[in-house]
Order: C-alpha cells, then structure tokens, then sequence
C-alpha cells in the first residue's frame, strides 16, 4: 500500500504540492485538503476553467498558482501530486526529482483515501477501455461499481463522493502505473501488449516496465487475469517473479485454445471456467479482439466476485442456478463504445467503421482482421514510430486500397506501397474522405482505423472519429 509514502508525510506534515488544475487536480486537492494537509496547487495556464477551479481551491484553503509553476517551492514539497496530463519530462516533475521529492499521481492518492475500495485494475496495450467498460457493466448488476481512471473520470473525483463506491473498475495507462506505488487490486488484468508509445518511451522495455508496475504489491491473496495468447504477457509476469513464482492466482484468457475463459472458434461457443458462458453470436461487438476483451472482463468479475460472495441478494445469486447467465446476460446487452470500430449509419450503401480510437499498429492490425468484405483502409496522422509493414498480409485478404495521409502519409507510402495499393492523399481530411467514396462502391466497408495519433489535424482521436462520422453521413464538408 501507500503507507510508507503517505506514513512519511504524516511525520514531515510538509507542504503538498499538486501540479494541474483540470479536474482530477481539483479533486485530488481537495482530498488532500479535507485530509488536513497544506496544499500548493499550480497550473502553467490560465484558461477561464483554471482560474474558476484555482478560486474554488483557495476558497478551500490552498495557496493556488495559475500561468506558471514556483519550482523552487515544489522542490521543496513533501510530496508532489501530478495529474494524469502532467508528463514527467514537465519542468515542475524535473525539479521535484532533482530534489529527490516523490511524484505520485493523481490515483495514489485517490486510492489512500479510499481504504476499504475493492477494485479490478485493467492496464495493457490495447483494449483497456473497453475491458473496463464491460466490467463495470457486469458488474452494475450487483454493485455500486464505478468506471475510474484513464476511461474518463479521475478516481479522485469518486473518492470525494459521500458515500464512496465499493468496487471500481480502473483503467490505467502505463504512465498511471509508473505514480501509483501503492496499487493493489483485488484483480488485476493484463489484455495484451505490444509496442506502443515510442514517441513517449526511450525503450520498450521501459513501457513494458511502467506496465509492471501493476504487480508491485503482489501477495499470495492476489489474483492476476492474463492473456493466455500474449506471451509479453506471460513473459512479463514470470520475468517480475525474478526466478521464483510472483505470488498470487493466475487465470488465463485464450482465443481457440482451452483455458479458464476461452472461445472454442468451432462450435463457437465461449467458456467460463470450464461451463458453456454463451454463444458467440450472441455477443455483439465485431472481432476476436473483442471477445478475447469480454472474455478477459467475465473471468476477471467471477475472480473477483465468487458466487458465495455477499453480494447473495443480487442478480448472482438469484440466477445462482444457472452460474454464469447474469454474467452472458450483460454481455448480451454491451454497445460498441464510440470510436471503437463503431458502425455510422449511412444511407450510401457503404459500411463506415469509425475506428479512430486506433492509435498504433497492432489495434488497427485487429480492426483489419475483423473484416470480412472488401474495403478502403484510412491510414495516418501523426506518426508513433511504428513501422506499417505487419498490416499488409492481413489488409489484402479483403483490402481494395489504403489511403495513407497526415504527417506520417510518407512513412506508410515507403512501408506498404511496395506491398498492396497505396493512394496518397494530402489535402484535407474531407479530401481523404472524398477519395475513400470513390474507390468503393455499394456493399464496400471504408474503415478509418489510422494506427497514428490525431494531433496532426485534430484536437484527439474524438473529435477524429466526430469529424469522419460527420463526413460519412454527408452532414459536414
Ligand atoms: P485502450 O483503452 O487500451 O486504448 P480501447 O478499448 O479504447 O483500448 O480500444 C482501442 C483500440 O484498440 C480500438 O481501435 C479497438 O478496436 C482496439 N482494440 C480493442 N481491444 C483490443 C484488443 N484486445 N487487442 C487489440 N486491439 C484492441
């Protein structure tokens, strides 16, 4: 836990410095605050939404800075708290390391102040949203269960909350991991990994490595959920239990292979702990990615909720006779969330899957794989450092064309044209869209899965995938 931090805190009673005044600083500020702590908040901006939230915290007590960081001040902290859009190469996190004062984040603190939390820990590549989604959806059936972390709301934001929820599902990115020292799920799920974050990372195994930090706290009363399927997975786990075996329960998820929670592809029926959970075609979202997440999310609540847990007057124990049919009911009824290979309703004939959450290789490599009839592949952005080359085996089973544009539409022509068709379109993403109607026809699919961030030409992946859903219905130009 984050004792020895939190202990060392007590006995300094020294000043706390949060960097970041959008919304999970103001929440984790007035934590510290209704804790007893003194607190100095600072943001380098001055947006009218920042100086709202600074005289909201100085009303409440703190010494609030806005436009600028006192760096001299911070390195003399007790403790620096950075907000998840903080990166560590920030001025403020140098100088509080130059001064050897921790930097947690946001969700070390969250997770102090909320001692008694039973939370299912979701990190990995790709697939960590919608993991967390379907859990929490299950799990709404039978708890108060929040969705916290990197999948929108700060779990500060629920720790201020009166009463506090009970269980969280909480997603958290490598970077999240890197500050939560104290992290200690009641479950903890890895879906996959793969190379990512390139521009960000010095090496993989330093991504891979804030990805550890999910096993920190491991015990014999751990429970791990794994991608049987992923050997960094697997390898990643083994590695941390540094010849020894890391303590805690594994159970593995596999596609087409027998294991805790797997889909046997031939009868195409899905597998919870050794009982038929439900057939495939029952489960709505679109690729094997999507079940390897489902899978992934029933065998991470059965973990965490055993049928003989008190949650006796719920859902569970009613449908006790059938085991697993609350859990195949509510994957049943999960949406595709949006810009997650979402379909866009159109009247053109054509299929437009906005998969603009697709922000590296391998989760645009899975959006290629689910298709099943002939399409148009709207590739670019800002480019992450990954080569394109492992998309062009799988694009030209069904593959018509790729549209390669944004910043890196020179990086994809040199990797992919010399194997299937390239066009490359440098106009604007109305342009792109243009050319994508065009080369299909009634029956095609135009799929924009970019494998490339967005900050070429948009503010995030959002509004990407808004500005393509706009474009494909024919309401934007
Ligand atoms: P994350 O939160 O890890 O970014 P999301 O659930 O938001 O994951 O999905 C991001 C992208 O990755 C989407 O394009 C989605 O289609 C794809 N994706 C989702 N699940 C997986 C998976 N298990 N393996 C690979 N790609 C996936």
């Amino acid at each position: 836990m984050s004792t020895t931090l939190f202990a060392r805190l007590e006995r300094t009673s020294g000043e706390i410095a949060v960097l970041g005044l959008a919304r999970s600083g103001v929440a984790v500020a007035k934590l510290l605050l209704r804790a007893g702590h003194v607190v100095y908040a600072s943001d380098g901006g001055s947006s009218p939404q920042v100086l709202e939230n600074a005289a909201q915290l100085r009303a409440l007590g703190a010494d609030v800075q806005t436009g600028a960081h006192d760096l001299v001040r911070i390195g003399r902290a007790a403790i620096v708290v950075a907000s998840p859009g903080v990166p560590p190469s920030a001025p403020p996190c140098v100088a509080a390391r130059a001064h050897h004062v921790p930097v947690v984040g946001e969700m070390e603190v969250a997770l102090d102040a909320m001692p008694s939390l039973r939370y299912i820990a979701i990190t990995g590549t790709n697939g960590k949203t919608t993991t967390t989604a379907l859990i929490g959806h299950i799990l709404r059936a039978c708890t108060d269960i929040v969705d916290a972390g990197n999948i929108g709301t700060a779990l500060a934001e629920f720790a201020l909350r009166e009463p506090q929820p009970s269980w969280a599902a909480l997603e958290c990115s490598s970077f999240q991991l890197h500050d939560t020292p104290g992290i200690k799920p009641t479950v903890g799920v890895v879906t996959n990994l793969s190379p990512d974050h390139l521009d960000r990372y010095d090496s993989i195994d330093a991504y891979y490595g804030d990805k550890a930090h999910l096993f920190a706290n491991a015990t014999e009363q751990s429970c791990w959920v794994l991608n049987g399927d992923d050997d960094e997975v697997l390898r990643l786990h083994e590695r941390l239990g540094r010849g020894s075996v890391l303590p805690g329960t594994v159970r593995t998820f596999r596609i087409g292979t027998e294991s805790d929670a797997w889909y046997d592809r031939e009868s195409g029926i899905m597998y919870l702990c050794g009982t038929p959970l439900m057939r495939r075609d029952e489960f709505p979202l679109v690729g094997d990615h999507n079940v390897a997440n489902a899978l992934a999310a029933a065998l991470a609540v059965v973990t965490a909720v055993p049928f003989d847990d008190a949650v006796s007057t719920t859902v569970a124990a009613q449908d006790a006779k059938h085991k697993h049919g609350w859990i195949a009911d509510r994957l049943r009824s999960f949406h595709a969330l949006p810009h997650r290979l979402e379909p866009v309703p159109t009247a053109d004939g054509r299929l437009w899957l906005n998969d603009s959450k697709a922000t590296n290789v391998s989760s645009t490599l899975v959006a290629v794989q689910s298709m099943t009839r002939p399409f148009v592949l709207l590739l670019g952005g800002r480019h992450k450092g990954e080569p394109y080359t492992a998309l062009a085996h799988d694009f030209s089973l069904h593959g018509k064309r790729v549209i390669a544009y944004g910043e890196a539409a020179g990086q994809i022509v040199e990797d992919l044209s010399p194997l299937v068709a390239v066009e490359r379109v440098d106009g604007s993403f109305a342009d792109v869209i243009a050319h994508a109607r065009a080369a299909t026809i009634e029956g095609d699919a135009i799929l924009l899965s970019p494998a490339c961030s967005s900050f070429d030409m948009f503010r995030n992946y959002e509004e990407r995938g808004t500005v393509f859903r706009d474009l494909a219905r024919g309401v934007a130009s």
